[in-house]
């Protein structure tokens, strides 16, 4: 045992501990290690920057073998508390190395190093370095002489009365410059000689702006919904409480968030706004910034690492006192917070579905919400089926906006049988006469396909060949413009062959993509100008614009797109919309699929009427008889949930179960699945008395359901098998409990494998 001080360090490693070190010698003069400052420490024979999670006044290793922190990198934690606490339980939650969860919540720039603040470099001189001067040295090397006796001219206690206030020791690069020509190199050498240190001085912070007033004249006046809606969230400023505000699109739900964040503001705390995409909702961003004249920090994931450096420093600092950005800026500073809000709280990227630590960052908001005693608000019109049933349990508050805002009439649905009727090229009589009717009447058109590309599928009549990607159980997209077959999986491409590799014969498209159906549209309407909207036109920032922009104006009349067309956008002008196709959430293998397709239905749907003009949507399908489509059609989506949470529960699907998938890849389906196997083995090893362990261990065991290992849907990705494994219990107490007994143990069946590997607990993709 040790009696030195002690801080223990978390390192970005895979290992699930924290690492011991002698908090001496604690860098800049004596000052103290605390929990939340970065340290850089030595690891094995690697340099590494950690976090001190812990100090402690003693260890379990001997003394002897414990090493010393080299530097502490920050002044003051870069995590306060209650954020380092957050981040602690998310490591236990999610079940994954706390270093790497750290790791994860920083900016990279961070990581390796970069300091909290905007700093700038100082020369300063060495007591040695004033020795030299003072003996007139170094004989040889004007410049460096005349560098140490501007340093030394710096330093002294002048008479001046600008000596008064406190200065930075030494002169900043800026500074030198303007005194001598081409001093860097004698500033070199005589940093060798231990004469001169560089020291790093936090450039003079910017004042933390007060609030001034909000830009007055912008903000409608709240509707009686609105009005309650912000009332009840405004009397909880202060303390936790969970809302779900659920309103129809157009509702006027934004309005309500500005209204909250503007009383957050007036009391001198921030706000911490969750978006989806920020490439996809330059509105809201936009908004924001125009009824708020504060500082606002901006983080998603299209910034350079530099950017998103200074955003953070921004957050930090406090001087942001709005804070938007998309999943990981949950985990973003914020001085003073006062209210959280997470707009469209029910789409997929909020979930981390990649790489080692996948947490959900609409469930760490609410987690931090509640560490920071204040509310959240989870915003939607088409909430996830798990947060309406928290606000079955009472978890959640609901605040409802029924009707659209600006007095715009919900939007007529009706379905169109595609067996009975005739389809050209996708699209049926009864869309196609439609589309004539609004078009002619001067409305806008809205056409829906999630599928980018000209076709799905490239034939050969002749011998059955079908185009197929190499790495992928999947086949190549024809992009017909760019004249290239593609994989919408992995990014595999190719010349698009006029002719059958196999026979020789000529081939065909199959299906159809946006770019088809953009063809076609044009082919009927030639005299309208039809736009698309899907990832492969919208490659810049300003593409987005430029395609609102036009059908704002009118010039464009048609709009195809995917699923980019249902975040966010207002098109008061467009009165039809056409869903092309709304089958592919029956034939999933995912329980979540008809949850995701209502929510595509009603986003999309909002899209129409949303000016003075009643919209009417059109949508195409094989089973018009669905039970859940029928619901969703005459109930709307509050039908469709509920009905859907009546088969969630007599299926034990979350939310009535807790889950944890195990997904595994591997060079064969062989591997990822012998892998899956040893893991289910060790899992029932666990729940029986064949391995020792206390007995409340056992009897989580048995509460656990084990489901498969099963191959993925499409099993082979990018070359590689993929593979899961469910756990399932009706208690995330029992489930967690399992999986911490779980882990080690497969942990250790990974040696020597060539197996990629990771847990998702609350997983959202059930392949
Ligand atoms: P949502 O976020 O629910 O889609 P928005 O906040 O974008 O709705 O509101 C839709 C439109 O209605 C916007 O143009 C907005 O300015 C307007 N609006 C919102 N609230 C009101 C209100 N109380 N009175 C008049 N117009 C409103
Ligand atoms: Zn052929
Ligand atoms: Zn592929």
């Amino acid at each position: 045992m040790s009696s030195v001080p002690i801080v223990r360090v978390a390192l970005p490693t895979p290992l699930r501990r924290l690492f011991d070190y002698r908090a001496e010698p604690p860098g800049a003069a004596g000052a103290a290690i605390e929990p939340g400052m970065r340290v850089r420490v030595p690891f094995g024979r690697q340099r590494l920057i950690g976090v001190a999670a812990e100090t402690a006044a003693d260890s379990e290793l001997p003394e002897e073998r414990l090493k010393s922190v080299l530097e502490r990198l920050d002044p003051q934690p870069i995590f306060d508390p209650a954020t380092l606490a957050l981040l602690g339980w998310a490591a236990d939650y999610y079940h994954h190395p706390i270093g790497e969860v750290l790791a994860a919540a920083l900016p990279k720039a961070l990581r390796l190093g970069a300091p909290i603040e905007s700093v700038t470099e100082h020369w300063v001189l060495t007591p040695a370095g004033g020795e030299a001067h003072a003996r007139g040295e170094p004989r040889r090397g004007l410049r460096q002489r005349e560098l140490l006796a501007a340093l030394a001219q710096a330093d002294a206690p002048g008479p001046g009365p600008t000596e008064s206030t406190a200065r930075a020791p030494g002169l900043s690069a800026a500074e030198l410059d303007e005194k001598l020509a081409s001093w860097r190199d004698a500033a070199r050498a005589l940093v060798a000689r231990g004469w001169l240190v560089t020291v790093a001085t936090p450039t003079a912070a910017t004042a933390v702006p007060s609030f001034p007033a909000v830009i007055a004249g912008l903000a409608p006046e709240p509707n009686e919904e609105q009005r309650a809606a912000i009332g009840s969230v405004c009397e909880s400023l202060g303390t936790f409480a969970g809302f779900v505000l659920h309103g129809v699109t157009g509702s006027g739900k934004t309005e309500v968030y500005l209204r909250i964040v503007e009383r957050a503001l007036r009391l001198g705390h921030s706000a911490l706004v969750l978006v989806p995409e920020i490439g996809l909702t330059p509105q809201l961003v936009g908004r924001f910034r125009q009824r708020f004249p504060v500082p606002m920090a901006v983080l998603h994931s299209a910034l350079t690492d530099h950017e998103r450096l200074l955003a953070w420093r921004e957050a930090f600092s406090g001087r942001a006192r709005i804070v938007l950005g998309t999943r990981s800026a949950v985990f973003a500073p914020a001085r003073d917070l006062g209210v959280i809000i997470v707009d469209e709280e029910h789409d997929a990227s909020f979930k981390q579905h990649e790489g080692g630590f996948r947490y959900s960052a609409r469930d760490l908001a609410v987690v931090r919400a509640q560490r920071a005693d204040v509310p959240v608000v989870l915003g939607s019109a088409t909430p996830a089926l798990e947060t309406l049933q928290n606000v079955t349990t009472g978890r959640y508050s609901r605040l409802v906006l029924s009707r659209r805002a600006a007095d715009a009439v919900p939007p007529r649905l009706s379905l169109v049988d595609l067996r009975s009727t005739v389809v050209r090229a996708g699209i049926s009589t009864p869309a196609l006469q439609a589309i004539e009717r609004h078009l002619a009447a001067g409305g806008q058109v809205l056409v829906f396909l999630n599928r980018r590309g000209y076709a799905p599928t490239l034939l050969c009549t002749a011998c059955g060949w079908i185009a197929p990607c190499r790495d992928c159980d999947a086949r190549l997209t024809v992009h017909r413009a760019l004249a290239r077959l593609r994989c919408h999986h992995c990014g595999a491409d190719a010349a698009l062959p006029e002719r059958c590799p196999q026979c020789g014969f000529a081939v065909k498209t199959v299906g159809q993509g946006t770019e088809r159906i953009e063809e076609t549209l044009a082919t009927l309407f030639p005299d309208v100008a039809c736009i698309r909207l899907d990832r492969d036109v919208v490659r810049r920032r300003g593409d987005m614009e430029e395609a609102m922009r036009r059908m704002a104006s009118g010039e464009a009349r048609i709009l195809v797109g995917t699923q980019m067309v249902t975040k966010g956008h207002d098109f008061p002008n467009v009165t039809l919309v056409v869903v092309l196709n709304a089958d592919q959430g029956f034939f999933s293998t995912d329980f979540r699929a008809p949850e995701r397709l209502a929510q595509t239905i009603v986003q999309v749907a909002g899209r129409a009427g949303r000016g003075q003009k009643a919209g009417e949507v059109l949508i195409q399908t094989e089973f018009p008889d669905h039970p859940l489509l029928r619901s969703l059609l005459a109930e709307g989506y509050d039908g469709f949930a509920r009905e859907a949470l009546t088969e969630r529960r007599q299926a034990a699907w979350p939310p009535f179960s807790r889950l944890a998938a195990v997904r595994a890849s591997a060079k064969t389906a062989e591997a990822a699945l012998a892998f899956l196997a040893q893991a289910r083995q060790a899992a029932e090893d666990l729940r029986t008395d064949r391995v020792a362990g206390g007995s409340d261990r056992r009897a989580a065991g048995r509460a656990v359901r084990l489901l498969g290992p099963a191959p993925a849907a499409m099993a082979k990705r990018a070359g590689r098998y993929h593979a899961q494994l469910l756990l399932e219990s009706a208690d995330r107490a029992s489930l967690h409990r399992f999986l911490a007994a779980w882990l080690p143990v497969a942990e250790s069946l990974q040696s020597g494998r060539r197996v990629r590997w990771a847990l998702d607990v609350d997983p959202i993709d059930i392949f």
